[in-house]
Parts: C-alpha cells; sequence; structure tokens
C-alpha cells in the first residue's frame, strides 16, 4: 500500500472528532484535523457551555428574590446587563477554543482550519489551501446544524447559532419548538426578565421524556411567565416598525424581537463530498454506521451528532474516543450502550434522565413498580418558592433492577450523572434503599422513597 500523509484524517474540530484525534495520536497514529468554523465545535461555541453560562445567569432572578427569606437585603434594584454577559461569555469561549486547538497540537496533531471535502476513500481536499491530503482512514465529525422551516419570512428568525451572539437583549422572545433547546432558552429568557412565548406543535413539552416529568416542566415554566402554546406553528414573519410581527397557524398575531427556531438540528454534509465515495446516507441526511461507527466506505468511520444516534456532546466524545482505541490503541472496546446514558435539561428547575420512560419501561417490563413523589425542597420553599421536586423510580418487579429514574428539581442534573453510575452497575432498587440517607438533602429523598 503507498504511504498516506496521514493515518487517520478527521473533519470537525468539535466534541467527538477532537477526542479521536487526541486519542489517535496519544496511541501513536500519524493524525490531522480539519475544521472550517471554531476548535471545539457546537457544544463549546454555540451550545452547551454557553447555554449553561446563560442558565447561570438566569438563575440570578430567583436567588435576589429569595434571599430576603434569609435575611439579605440588596443596596438596590439589581439590574441584568445582557452586553457583560455576552462579552464576558465571549472571552470565556475564546478561552476553551484555543484550549482545545493547543491540546490537539500538543498532542502532535495536525490542526488545519479550513473546510475539507472528501474526494476518494482516501482523499480529502482542502479548500483555502487548495491541496490534497492523504489517509489511511477518513472520520466524519462534522456534527449537526440548526434545521430552519420553511415559512415566508423565515429568515428573520435566528436560531441557536445566532442566539449567543445578539447584541441587544430581545425583550419579547418567540421561541418556536417543543424540544430541548427550546425549553432551555424559554427558561433562560424568562429568568432574565424577557417576555417569553413558545409555540409547541404538538400536545406536550419533550417528546420522548416521560410524560410527568414533561407536565410539571410545563406547570413551572408558566409559572415563570412563559406563555405556552400548544398545536401552535408559525405562518408568516413580516418585519415592522419596531420588531417583527409574527402570525400564527391560529391566527394570532404576536409582536417580537426576536423568533428562535428550536426545531431540531439535522446531521451536517454538506459539501463533504459524501457521493464522490457513494456513501450511505439516511433520509434524515445522517451517515449510515455500525455500531463502530464503520460507514458503507471501508476507510471512512463517522461518530457523533453527523451520524443522528443520540445527539449528545459526552455521546460523541465516548464514541470518538472508542474509535481511537479500536483502530490505533490495540483495544477491544465494546460498542457505547445508549440505554443508559444520562441526561439532563437545563432548565429552571432542571431535569435530570437515565434509563426507561414509564411508557417504555412499562412494554418491556409487564410487572413494573413505579414510585413517585413530588415536594418542595427545604432551602426555596423557605423563601415561598412554589417550585417542586419531582422524583420517579421504575424498577422492574421480578428482578428488583432499577430501569429508569426521571428527577425534576434544583441540582438533579448533578445527581442523576452518579445515578447512572447505580443503573450502568445493574443497581437493584434494594441497592438504594439499603444506602444510608444523606441529610438534610434533596437527593436522601431517592433512597427513602417508598411505593
Ligand atoms: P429536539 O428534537 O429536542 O426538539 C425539536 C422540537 O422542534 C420538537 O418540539 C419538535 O416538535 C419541534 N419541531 C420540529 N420541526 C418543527 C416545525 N417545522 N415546526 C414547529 N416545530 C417543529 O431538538 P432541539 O433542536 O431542541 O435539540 C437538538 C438536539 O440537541 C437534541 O436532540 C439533543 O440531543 C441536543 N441537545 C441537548 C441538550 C442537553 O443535553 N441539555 C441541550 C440542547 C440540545 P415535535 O416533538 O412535534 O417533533
Amino acid at each position: 500500500m503507498d504511504k498516506k500523509d496521514f493515518d487517520l484524517f478527521v473533519i470537525g474540530g468539535g466534541s467527538g472528532g477532537v477526542r479521536a484525534a487526541r486519542i489517535a495520536a496519544q496511541h501513536g497514529a500519524r493524525v490531522a484535523i480539519a475544521e472550517s468554523a471554531n476548535f471545539g465545535g457546537t457544544c463549546v461555541n454555540r451550545g452547551c457551555v454557553p447555554k449553561k453560562l446563560m442558565v447561570y445567569a438566569s438563575r440570578y432572578a430567583d436567588q435576589f428574590t429569595s434571599g430576603a427569606a434569609y435575611g439579605w437585603t440588596l443596596p438596590g434594584q439589581p439590574e441584568f446587563q445582557w452586553g457583560r454577559l455576552i462579552g464576558h461569555k465571549d472571552v470565556e469561549i475564546q478561552r476553551l477554543e484555543g484550549l482545545y486547538e493547543r491540546n490537539l497540537q500538543g498532542s502532535g496533531v495536525e490542526t488545519l482550519s479550513e473546510h475539507a471535502e472528501i474526494v476518494g476513500p482516501h482523499t480529502v481536499k482542502l479548500h483555502s489551501s487548495n491541496r490534497l491530503a492523504t489517509a489511511n482512514t477518513i472520520l466524519v465529525a462534522t456534527g449537526g446544524r440548526p434545521d430552519v422551516p420553511a415559512f415566508p419570512g423565515n429568515e428573520l428568525a435566528i436560531t441557536s447559532d445566532q442566539l449567543f451572539h445578539l447584541s441587544e437583549q430581545p425583550k419579547r422572545v418567540l421561541i418556536v419548538g417543543g424540544g430541548y433547546i427550546a425549553v432551555e432558552f424559554a427558561g433562560i429568557f424568562a429568568g432574565l426578565g424577557s417576555q417569553v412565548t413558545q409555540y409547541v406543535r404538538g400536545p406536550s413539552l419533550l417528546r420522548g421524556f416521560d410524560e410527568d416529568l414533561a407536565s410539571l416542566l410545563s406547570e413551572h415554566l408558566a409559572r415563570r411567565n412563559v406563555r405556552i402554546q400548544h398545536g401552535q406553528e408559525v405562518r408568516r414573519i413580516e418585519l415592522q416598525a419596531g420588531g417583527l410581527k409574527v402570525t400564527a397557524s391560529n391566527g394570532e398575531m404576536l409582536e417580537v424581537d426576536a423568533v428562535v427556531l428550536c426545531t431540531g438540528r439535522r446531521p451536517k454534509t454538506e459539501g463533504l463530498g459524501l457521493d464522490s465515495v457513494g456513501m450511505e446516507t439516511s433520509a434524515d441526511g445522517a451517515i449510515m454506521v455500525d455500531p463502530f461507527g464503520r460507514t458503507s466506505v471501508e476507510s471512512i468511520y463517522a461518530i457523533g451528532d453527523v451520524t443522528n444516534r443520540m445527539n449528545l456532546t459526552p455521546v460523541a466524545i465516548r464514541e470518538g474516543h472508542a474509535l481511537a482505541d479500536r483502530l490505533y490503541g490495540g483495544l477491544d472496546v465494546p460498542p457505547l450502550n445508549y440505554d443508559l446514558v444520562p441526561t439532563a435539561v437545563f432548565t429552571t428547575p432542571e431535569i435530570g434522565v437515565v434509563g426507561l420512560t414509564e411508557k417504555a419501561a412499562r412494554e418491556k417490563y409487564p410487572e413494573l413498580r413505579v414510585l413517585k413523589s413530588k415536594f418542595r425542597a427545604m432551602g426555596p420553599a423557605f423563601a415561598g418558592s412554589q417550585d417542586q421536586v419531582f422524583i420517579k423510580v421504575l424498577v422492574d418487579g421480578p428482578t428488583d433492577r432499577v430501569v429508569g429514574i426521571h428527577l425534576l428539581g434544583d441540582g438533579v442534573a448533578e445527581m442523576v450523572q452518579l445515578v447512572g453510575v447505580a443503573l450502568t452497575a445493574n443497581a437493584k432498587w434494594s441497592d438504594f434503599r439499603n444506602t444510608v440517607a444523606l441529610h438534610p438533602t434533596v437527593a436522601e429523598e431517592i433512597v427513602t422513597l417508598r411505593g
């Protein structure tokens, strides 16, 4: 075989691609990675990280209010300045982006800040430098991009790609969609004092999540003045003096400063040259892969959101790491178990989930035991908050194995990460019950829960 320029050429410098490149290089492979926008990808630049910073910002409103019950008074009326948050966030994101690129270089990976297109099973064309690079293996890790529905005036709306760069806080916001991104931004803007309307085309929020969680979240968002409209879609957006005029499917006319489309994401494959190698893709444009990330082209692999399996940063990271270990570390890493991936939705209060929903668990386990509890946590309740904590544990009766845990409340994302350890270790409900409670905490309610 002729000597190629690289052992591995990674297209896409997001979380998954960066991990695969670094681990492969640490195993001794000659690796290059091309990224046409920002190293760190969606998560660092336009997703999880800036989103979480904005979630933190949005939660101060509650803290200022509740401080009074704990004896605090503020010298004046707290005032939120969007520009200061965005500016500070930009500095942090720039730092992280630089860190990603430097860590790659430190591992011996050649970083290329340009668009790469596949032109053969072992060849990529680099657009800015106009050169060809060859590699024994190509890894596609280009992620996804927001999906924009077609309607007149959709170019006046923004997506999460633009949201983090708005120069001014939109005081009146329409959020379109009922998924992760939609509810998180509805919560963020409500916390920051914007007037929020949310159009959800289906009958409930967070399709695919446990139904109790979704309806309880809906109550909490409504309590924070998010006006949620179900069965509602945008028909048209027009520019008018002082803002945007939205015409909705039920005829409602709404005046807002920004319309944020949170209507799902699609695999990012444009300009990748997949046709040039006859790559198989699914109806939604995702690259089809086997459980080891192999595509229909023997020398090309794909990981992360471009494969549209479970679009979560840690999943892409695990897929990338495992691939590099298998190809260059000689390790026999089994495929990832997608059934027990913990996940969180960073609303206020937040959601944390691991395992099956009650609906799915009932189908799989006919003798399912469902244990639930709903209460107000001590800290916020003392300050008069009506926010609730919700706990649902799903147990397979005959084996006593815990098959799903669904939480809503302050800090439950942190809890569910560790609860995930227990479920991954096949914990039984008796293991939870035998664990001594840690008092006074919210988490103790999980181990003291009774049917
Ligand atoms: P989701 O798939 O979660 O939600 C999309 C929403 O948009 C759904 O409510 C869907 O409705 C609605 N929708 C789709 N098309 C239209 C349309 N044409 N008109 C009106 N509504 C529409 O996607 P997101 O964009 O929220 O998030 C993308 C992915 O990013 C998620 O799957 C998740 O994996 C990841 N993510 C993870 C986060 C986390 O871990 N905290 C945070 C943010 C994103 P319907 O249900 O009826 O289809």
